[in-house]
This record gives structure tokens, sequence and C-alpha cells, in this order.
């Protein structure tokens, strides 16, 4: 008998999750009288990420939080967006700042998020946040790979001691990722394109997390029976009706056959990710005024 892997339900766990966000907030604003707010910085008017900053503007309102957006014309230059940048820091009504990235060509990524306050920035991506991840030291943890502890730890109670596999090192998931799983005292190995043999390392791991961009490459063999399988990805591909679909990095349906738990694509991480700006944005918002935090850490 072939028991099929259970299902991590990202929709509801984060659907709890930002039930759980939208009650501090309520509480915040009744004992303290603080609203927290996010602003969000589009730099050009690409229309995949004017779609992002509208799902995040919902989000906010949904549980409460107030946001802000600023649309710059796609030839703003760096001074400008800096200019920006800096307004936000020292605005009193805004706690979490949002840069949508990638800034159109010519501007350097880098430059913008350094000029970020750090308490305020809720991606996680200013290089004092980054150091503090990797130190274990309190910091705004990347939405993503905070997504993907939070649906962990709903599987696995006991990270201890835990052999973790991250398929992928982008600074944006597999990085900050190891340094979470790291903090939870698991064993952590990275594999990346250079690996070789990459599926020998991953079929030794509890957990595997997959976070490469190409679709369905982690097949049957490259998982430990039982293991708990994170699935990043999203990838559109045309199905074998030629219907358009999204699918994650990990062939889901032989992955069933053989993992523990294992996320779906739609419905995994997608979910985990926006709820976990606004779990930051909260988070900023009290500890910009020393407030007790009303979540525990990551
Ligand atoms: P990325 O920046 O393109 O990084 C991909 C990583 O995978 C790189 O480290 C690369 O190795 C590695 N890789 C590529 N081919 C490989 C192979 N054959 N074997 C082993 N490793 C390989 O991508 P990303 O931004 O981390 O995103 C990864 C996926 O997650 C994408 O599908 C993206 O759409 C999705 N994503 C989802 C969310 C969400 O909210 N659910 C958020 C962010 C990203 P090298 O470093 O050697 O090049």
């Amino acid at each position: 008998v072939v028991t099929q892997a259970r299902l991590i339900d990202g929709k509801a766990i984060a659907a709890a999750l930002t039930q759980q966000i939208a009650g501090a907030v309520a509480e915040l604003q009744a004992r303290h009288g603080v609203t927290p707010g996010l602003a969000t910085v589009l730099v050009g008017d690409d229309p995949a990420s004017r779609i992002y900053i509208r799902n995040k503007t919902k989000a906010c309102a949904a549980v409460g939080i107030a946001s802000l957006e600023f649309t710059l014309a796609g030839d703003t230059g760096m001074r400008e967006i800096v200019a920006l940048i800096e307004r936000l820091n020292a605005d009193e009504r805004v706690d979490g700042i949002l840069v949508q990235l990638p800034l159109p060509g010519g501007i350097d990524d880098r430059q913008v998020i350094a000029a970020l306050d750090p308490a305020k920035d809720v991606d996680g991506f200013h290089p004092l946040n980054v150091g503090r991840l990797w130190s274990g030291e309190p910091s705004l943890v990347p939405c993503t790979p905070q997504g993907c502890m939070l649906l962990l730890r709903s599987v696995v109670a006991q990270t201890a001691g835990v052999t973790a596999a991250l398929i992928g090192r982008s600074v944006v998931v597999g990085r900050p990722l190891a340094a979470l799983l790291i903090t939870a005292d698991c064993t952590v190995s990275v594999v990346h394109s250079k690996t070789r043999d990459p599926a020998a390392i991953t079929r030794q791991a509890d957990v595997l997390i997959a976070a490469i961009g190409r679709p369905q490459a982690v097949t049957a063999d490259w998982i430990k029976p039982g293991a708990t399988v994170i699935d990043v990805g999203i990838n559109r591909i045309v199905g074998r009706d030629g219907t358009p679909r999204l699918v994650g990095d990990v062939d889901f349906d032989a992955a069933r056959e053989i993992a523990g738990a294992i996320t779906p694509v739609p419905g995994g991480v997608g979910p985990m990710t926006i709820a976990s700006l606004l779990r930051n944005t909260l988070l900023a918002a009290c500890r910009r005024r020393s407030l007790p935090e009303p979540l525990p850490p990551v």
C-alpha cells in the first residue's frame, strides 16, 4: 500500500496567521493608538509588479495595516528614489518600507536598499538585517524564507538535529533560509547549479526545500522516504492539454508518493510570503516603539 504524503496547507496556515495579525493590530490600536503603516515604492509600470503591489495593499487593508503607495516614473534617477526613501524613513506613519524589486535598469538595487532605515526594512534585505540574521540575532526576516520556516514548524515541532537540504542559494530565498535553519539547530546542506550529484545529498535530508526556478526538476529520487518537502518554486508551464498552469520546482505527483509531507503549488509557500510581510510590518511597528512583540520569533 502506498500512502500519500500529508499536504501542508499554506493557504489555511497563512489565513490563520493573518487572523492572528489582525487581532494584534486591533489590540495595538486599542491599547496604544498605533496603526502600523506600510509604504510601497514602485519604480516604473511593470504590470506584474503592479499586481504584486495591489495584492500587498489589499492584504494590509484586510488586517488593518495602513498602506501608502508611491509610484515613480520608470526613468526616475537614483537621487530621487533615495530622497523618497529618506522621507519615508523619517515619516512617523510608516513602519515598513517595501521597494518593489527589481528596479529598472541602471538603478542599483543594493544602493537603494542600503538607504532604508533597517528598522523599517520589512523585506529584510538591508545589510544590517542580513548580518543579524546570520548572527542569529533578532532581525527583520525576508518574507519567503520566513514563510517556509513557519510551514516547516507546522510539521516538524522539534527542529534540533534535523537534517535539512536546500536547493538554491539566492539572496532572496536560499541564503536567508540557510541562516534560519542553522539558527533552528538543523544540520544544513545547500546545493546549487555547481553541485556534483545534488540528489545524493538531498536524499539524506529529513527536510528538503526547493528554490530553483525550474519546473518539476526535483524528482522522487531526490527525496528521502518520509521527508518533509517544501516547494518554493512558482513556474508557469503549458500542461499536456494545452492550458497554462503553475507548477513548483518539485514533481508533485511523484514526490507525493515518497514524501511524508509536502506543500502544493499554488497554495503552499506563496500565501505565506504575503502573510510574513504583514507580520514584519506589525513587528516593526512594535519594535520601533519598544512595545512588546505580539508574535513569537520565527
Ligand atoms: P534564483 O535567484 O534564480 O536562484 C535559483 C537557485 O537555484 C540558484 O542558486 C541556482 O544555482 C540554483 N539552481 C539552478 N539550477 C539548478 C540545478 N539544476 N540544480 C541545483 N540548483 C540549481 O531563484 P529564486 O529567486 O531563489 O527563486 C526560486 C524559485 O522560487 C522560483 O521559481 C521563484 O519563482 C520562486 N519564488 C517563489 C516565491 C514565493 O512567494 N512562493 C518567492 C520568491 C521566489 P546558482 O546559484 O549556482 O546559479
